[in-house]
């Protein structure tokens, strides 16, 4: 089957077409600044460079349109029709507690989306838009919801809800739901296959390192928790957003700076985290360099950075009684050894000894990083959230 991945923004459109049976990508792009002056396609077809090119999209609909041009077209297309797509698979941030795992689409479907529409204002609406522009240009073609909470809907009531007035849970579904599940289930299973054991007999923690980055407690398959909550901004410090913090402190930066609650937290999102600590760069290769340089601001920010992740391992392995393998994926966490060998200093009480040349070595590539003797394995897994969708797709469209 061939597998058509859509991950839509409010202004963007990423897309993969899959091959389900090679699970080879046999083209991929970013449509960017759709309704807005400017807007461009970036296309990129197996093998060959990426190609950028300004075309008027004045909504997701010829944004789709774009796309579908893109992949028939006789020089830079990889198929001949529209026709040779079986299936559509959509990222949805938020499923809130309706969507435990993945569903195929239809109106029912679409309208529990929208329900989850205020738990994630920027990202669901747009992601619907993704699906109703697919409808149109594609009718009858299958499609797939997989959502980023989906994973972590197996949390526990201990894990999942706040120390608030109950009647928030129960009137506003306030509670934690965490995201980027779709990464962490595609990355505990495949530690499960490369010590050679099923996962339902471990106990993972996972530390998916990007620009958004969360941790993930993975008991026997089951998310038991995660870093990110309500939203996004919880947990880990990020490239751009602080995690966890006082919220007393949004009060008081709103009155001292003379600000809305709602802008605090569009800085607490946007300008903090690495880039508002460092006042460098959200971008991870910009601070080591300038740790590396001997900005000693770029350095403290690296072990701030790493110590989050680390209280979190330690935490999660108290969640889990114990722990038998600490992976990391996503840009940082498969790229960058520099912050992988400071979080390796939070973990040696458990038994994790990290080999510091295997870990140098570790770029980009699946690998074990601890030493033989170590008690707790550490890996390098790079994950692929667009494969992930594209299996679940075909999963559910063969049922
Ligand atoms: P997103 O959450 O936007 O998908 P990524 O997973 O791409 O983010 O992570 C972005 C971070 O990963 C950046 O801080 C960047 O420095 C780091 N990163 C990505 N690729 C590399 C690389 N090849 N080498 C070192 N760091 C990288």
């Amino acid at each position: 089957m061939k597998v058509l991945v859509i991950n839509c923004g409010s202004s963007s459109l990423k897309y993969q077409l899959i091959d389900s049976q090679s699970e080879e990508v046999l083209a991929k792009g970013l449509c960017e600044r759709i309704g807005i002056e400017g807007s461009s396609v970036t296309h990129q077809k197996a093998g060959e460079g990426k190609k950028t090119e300004a075309v008027l999209m004045k909504d997701h609909t010829d944004a789709v349109k774009v796309v579908i041009e893109k992949l028939t077209d006789p020089a830079e297309g990889v198929i001949a029709s529209l026709k040779e797509i079986d299936a559509v698979g959509h990222r949805i941030v938020h499923g809130g507690e309706k969507f435990k795992g993945s569903v195929v689409i239809d109106d029912s479907v679409l309208e529990a989306i929208a329900e989850c529409n205020d738990l994630a204002p920027l990202h669901n609406p747009a992601n619907l838009i993704g699906i109703r522009s697919c409808q149109k240009v594609m009718p009858g073609v299958p499609m797939v919801a997989v959502f980023d909470t989906a994973f972590h809907q197996t949390m526990p009531g201990k894990a999942y809800l706040y120390g608030l007035p109950y009647e928030y849970y129960e009137k506003y579904k306030v509670r934690r739901y965490g995201f980027h599940g779709t990464s962490h289930d595609f990355v505990s299973k495949r530690v499960g296959e490369l010590l050679g054991k099923d996962r339902k007999d471990l106990k993972i923690i996972v530390c998916h390192l990007g620009n958004g980055a969360s941790v993930s407690a993975v008991d026997h398959g089951k998310s038991v928790d995660t870093s990110m909550g309500l939203t996004p901004l919880e947990g880990l410090m990020m490239g751009t957003r602080s995690g966890d913090m006082d919220p007393a402190i949004v009060g008081f930066i709103a009155e001292k700076e003379n600000l809305t609650a709602a802008e605090v937290i569009n800085i607490c999102n946007k300008n903090s985290g690495v880039l508002g600590l460092s006042g460098i760069s959200s971008d991870f290769r910009d601070l080591v360099e300038a740790a590396a340089a001997g900005n000693d601001h770029a350095q403290t920010t690296l072990e701030a950075y790493a110590y989050r992740v680390g209280k979190y391992i330690g935490a999660y392995a108290a969640a889990m009684n114990g722990v038998d393998a600490i992976v990391f994926t996503a840009g940082i966490g498969e790229n960058n050894a520099q912050v992988r060998a400071l979080i390796s200093q939070y973990t040696g009480f458990l038994g994790c000894e990290i080999d510091l040349e295997k870990n140098k070595a570790a770029v980009g590539v699946e690998a074990v990083i601890s030493t033989p003797e170590s008690k707790v394995t550490a890996l390098v897994v790079p994950t692929n959230e667009e494969l992930a969708i594209a299996r679940e797709t075909v999963r559910l469209v063969n049922a």
